[in-house]
């Protein structure tokens, strides 16, 4: 396990046993297979570990340069980058028709695991080409996909995403660019955008930057924003990059962390004479960006799923070597042996932490994936509407709920190596660095969970909620069969009361006066959803893998004896895994679900005090 960069039989048994996403393969996925799909995550892997993770350590060290108003990204990118782009993952989920291989969501996200556990910054480049493309090929007019799009989803030509600006960052509808109309019917750029990742580098000829503006005379805020396509080199008639367009980089950040990833300051028209193609309609632009807003927060979960991944697969190698101390049990005996610290209970604590962490955001990332096929899947109306309204409903936590616990979780590492992992020596601190931007761009997580609390829990009439419930309480009818998970599937059972009457409790403060108090809970409300979520699909697995259990002790014909049962987890390594599930289960349920109850309890308290300290009172 050590030298796998992410759980492969976990992953295996969320995709086949959990899921099923044999159901998927169907209409748009008929041509899929499990065998092609094992294929492609064997090609994954491989691509991952002998090309992708060799750039992690020296892309942070080196990170990108910006000299005479160009960027270069770490050296090592560029191989990496090539090989990536023939093996056809810079849009493997496209259709056919523009190079790709439909390949489902489930499926697509599932190679990522792989992809960002072994350097999320290098990964930036081809995710954020993919997603400008993406929103050519829905909006874009024939003339402008056949310039823009074909070579962007080939790699040939980089994209970004151009919306942050020094006054407007989670408020977007603050923006000050703007659009001149010229007589030809293109518009003239001018603004500065901050922050934009992979805004230049040298991986491409070519880049081409969505980017939001107002037209000139459109109204303020979001509803007079539209969108327009602008590349760094305007495009010649054969196809080749031509003349400058008058997009200067200012400047790059230098940051915490995804160092590999250039973040762009860049100034639009600083000469007059940057020219923008309106993308869709005019006044557009938040609808058109709202667009793939689903897939690209569902992929920022994915990159604190695929840190926590990593950092907890070396977790436990590193605990499995690190020789220090003895036994407690030993702890009077002067001849007793050093341990590995894979003995401490403290560290046997932090791994269950960690690992129940990883296997919920695993689990809790890949449904939303599946949610997110199922509907595009689906054979009636009604079955369309139940997916795509756990996706809206998932969203919000996918992103926040995973990019913070990848987070925790990636400390949780650094304290399992002690001094080692605070040092550059091992990998963690890094993943550490790399994971915070998670619960900061695409939307900080705050404004994850205003978009959860204020939108997303009402959406349908409550109608996505109760979905989610009846799917939540299916699953504790499965497992309620199993005597041995009883007593902590208690926690579970009243954790999703709880949390629904608070649902409720919010619904009826949101028509009051009260309004506020799930404003102030918002962030504390999507984590308790995140709690639940998990919860409930650690106790799905539990429930599959007790099942599993029970058919191999009857095969071999020790279905009453426990001593028997034990010594097999020491020879069967599916058996130790089906164990290990329920022992994540249950440590989940008892560290994490028995505390939901009181957490919502406390937010029914009403406590308005940070509404109403005086601002003076915070005291600087
Ligand atoms: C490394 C990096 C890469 C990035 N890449 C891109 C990119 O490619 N393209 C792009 O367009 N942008 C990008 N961004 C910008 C990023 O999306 C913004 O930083 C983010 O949206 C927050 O905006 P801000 O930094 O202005 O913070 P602010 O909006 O000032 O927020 C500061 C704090 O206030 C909170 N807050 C703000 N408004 C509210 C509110 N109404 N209610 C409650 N809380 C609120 C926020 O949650 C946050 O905690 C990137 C940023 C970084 C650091």
């Amino acid at each position: 396990m050590g030298d796998q960069i992410i759980n492969t039989r976990d992953q295996q048994f969320v995709l086949y046993e959990q899921l099923g996403i044999e159901k998927l393969f169907k209409k748009k996925y008929a041509d899929y297979t499990r065998e092609t799909v094992d294929m492609m995550l064997n090609e994954a892997e491989k691509m991952a570990v002998d090309v992708i993770l060799p750039t992690s350590e020296a892309g942070d060290r080196e990170g990108c340069k910006f000299k005479d108003g160009n960027v270069t990204v770490p050296e090592c990118f560029h191989e990496a980058y090539k090989k990536f782009v023939e093996g056809g993952w810079n849009c493997a989920m496209r259709d056919p028709d523009f190079g790709g291989q439909s390949m489902p969501l489930s499926v697509s996200n599932a190679c990522f695991e792989f992809f960002n556990a072994a350097n999320v910054p290098f990964i930036m480049y081809p995710m954020l080409t993919n997603g400008a493309a993406g929103l050519i090929e829905i909006f874009g007019t024939e003339e402008q996909k056949k310039k823009y799009m074909s070579k962007m989803y080939s790699g040939e030509w980089g994209g970004t995403m151009c919306l942050t600006e020094p006054g407007a960052g989670s408020d977007v509808g603050a923006l000050k660019t703007s659009a001149r109309r010229l007589p030809d019917g293109r518009f003239s750029i001018t603004g500065t955008k901050i922050f934009i990742s992979c805004g230049d580098h040298d991986l491409t000829p070519n880049i081409i930057h969505p980017v939001l503006a107002r037209i000139e005379g459109d109204p303020a805020g979001t509803r007079g924003i539209s969108i327009f396509l602008v590349p760094k080199y305007r495009v010649n008639d054969d196809g080749s990059p031509g003349e400058f367009n008058d997009v200067r980089t200012g400047n790059i950040e230098h940051k915490m962390g995804i160092r590999g990833s250039a973040t762009c300051t860049l100034n639009f028209g600083d000469d007059g004479n940057c020219i923008g193609e309106l993308l869709g309609k005019e006044r557009q632009g938040m609808m058109i960006m709202f667009h793939m807003m689903n897939e690209a927060r569902l992929e920022v979960g994915m990159q604190g799923l695929s840190l926590a991944s990593i950092a907890y697969q070396k977790s436990v190698a590193y605990a499995r070597d690190r020789i220090q101390g003895t036994a407690i049990w030993d702890m009077k005996n002067p001849d007793a042996k050093s341990v590995s610290i894979l003995q401490h209970p403290d560290i046997r604590r932090m791994l269950l932490w960690m690992k129940s962490h990883v296997e919920g955001i695993r689990a809790l990332n890949y449904y939303a994936s599946f949610c997110m096929d199922s509907a595009l899947v689906a054979d009636t109306p009604e079955e369309k509407q139940k997916w795509q309204g756990l996706v809206e409903l998932l969203i919000p936590v996918c992103k926040a709920y995973s990019s913070d616990k990848g987070f925790q979780v990636c400390s949780r590492a650094i304290e399992v190596f002690g001094g080692y992992g605070y040092c550059s020596e091992y990998p963690v601190e890094q993943y550490l660095r790399d994971c915070k931007i998670a619960s900061i761009y695409e939307g900080t997580n705050g404004i994850q969970a205003l978009d959860l609390v204020g939108r997303k829990l009402g959406q349908n009439r409550g109608a996505n909620v109760k979905t989610l419930i009846g799917e939540i309480n299916r699953s504790l009818a499965q497992a309620r069969k199993y005597p041995e998970l009883k007593p902590w599937l208690a926690y579970l059972e009243e954790a999703l009361q709880s949390l629904s009457q608070l649902t409720l409790h919010f619904g009826q403060l949101g028509k009051s006066a009260s309004f506020l108090i799930p404003v102030l809970n918002a962030t504390p409300y999507l984590e308790l959803l995140g709690d639940v979520v998990c919860g409930w699909l650690l106790f799905d697995a539990a429930a599959l893998s007790a099942g599993k259990l029970e058919a191999v002790y009857r095969e071999r014909g020790i279905e009453d004896s426990r001593a028997n049962q034990r010594a097999l987890v020491h020879e069967n390594g599916d058996v130790a895994f089906y164990n290990g599930k329920i022992a994540t289960a249950k440590f989940f349920a008892s560290t994490v679900l028995s505390t939901v109850k009181a957490r919502c309890d406390s937010i029914r308290f009403g406590d308005r005090t940070p509404l109403e300290i005086a601002d003076e009172s915070f005291g600087v």
